[in-house]
């Protein structure tokens, strides 16, 4: 089994359902006592939001590659950011390594081929809705994204910073996501990527219409995959 380098702390409550995922996954696939080999490189996230909302990208950049660096010095063989948006810098990640990064955008775009879906809503911070760093990612893979519009974009990006990455979960807030999908289904997607890590801590696939593509979740199969090929 390969060893596994997390990037995480984006925010911490969702890096707790990577490790925890990773380790039920193993456990179901391997048996006994198995667990994921990890190593976390958890940041101060009150720092990382700093530089996103002050456009200071490439010191965030910067930071995240040291910071992968020392997880390919401490015996990774393979990165796992564990954040849609902090995906913008990726480049310079994988600038700092010699060791794969498993791109969420790849994972995702695959799961949504494989369900045979290509035009798909995409909820997220508004820096991932609205720039065009994992849209275009995941265009390459062929698929058609939509977005929420203003209004609710500013919604689902308040709901992240000031609820889900504090680890609260609201029935209210709950209910605001449910809308904002059925308007997203309404404008003609046919599943829908929880396309922030902390999303599927408050909703779900009993929460749509169509199929929901929790990115947290098919990021750790994912690596859970490749961590044990050819074992
Ligand atoms: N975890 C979130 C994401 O997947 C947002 C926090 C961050 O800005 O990294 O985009």
């Amino acid at each position: 089994m390969r060893l596994v380098g997390l990037l995480g702390g984006m925010s911490w409550e969702s890096s707790a359902e990577y490790y925890r995922l990773a380790n039920e996954l193993v456990r179901e696939r391997v048996g006994g006592l198995a667990s994921a080999r990890l190593l976390l490189h958890s940041v101060d996230f009150a720092e990382v939001e700093r530089l996103q909302a002050e456009d200071r990208w490439d010191e965030a950049g910067a930071l995240l590659a040291t910071a992968a660096a020392g997880l390919e010095a401490g015996g990774a063989e393979l990165l796992v950011l564990c954040t849609n948006t902090m995906h913008k810098v990726a480049p310079a990640i994988e600038a700092a390594v010699s060791i794969p990064l498993l791109h969420i955008g790849d994972v995702t775009a695959r799961a949504v081929r494989a369900a045979g879906l290509v035009r798909v809503g995409l909820l997220a911070t508004s820096y991932t809705m609205e720039q065009d760093f994992l849209r275009d990612r995941l265009a390459g893979h062929g698929l058609t994204v939509l977005v929420p519009d203003g209004g609710d974009r500013a919604v689902v990006h308040r709901i992240i910073y000031e609820e889900l990455c504090l680890g609260v979960v609201t029935e209210e807030s709950r209910q605001a996501y449910r809308d904002v999908i059925a308007r997203l289904v309404a404008a003609g997607a046919e599943g829908v990527i929880l396309g922030c890590t902390e999303i599927e801590l408050l909703v779900d696939q009993s929460d749509a219409d169509v199929p929901v593509f929790p990115t947290t979740r098919l990021h750790v199969e994912a690596a859970v995959d490749a961590a044990l090929a050819d074992d």
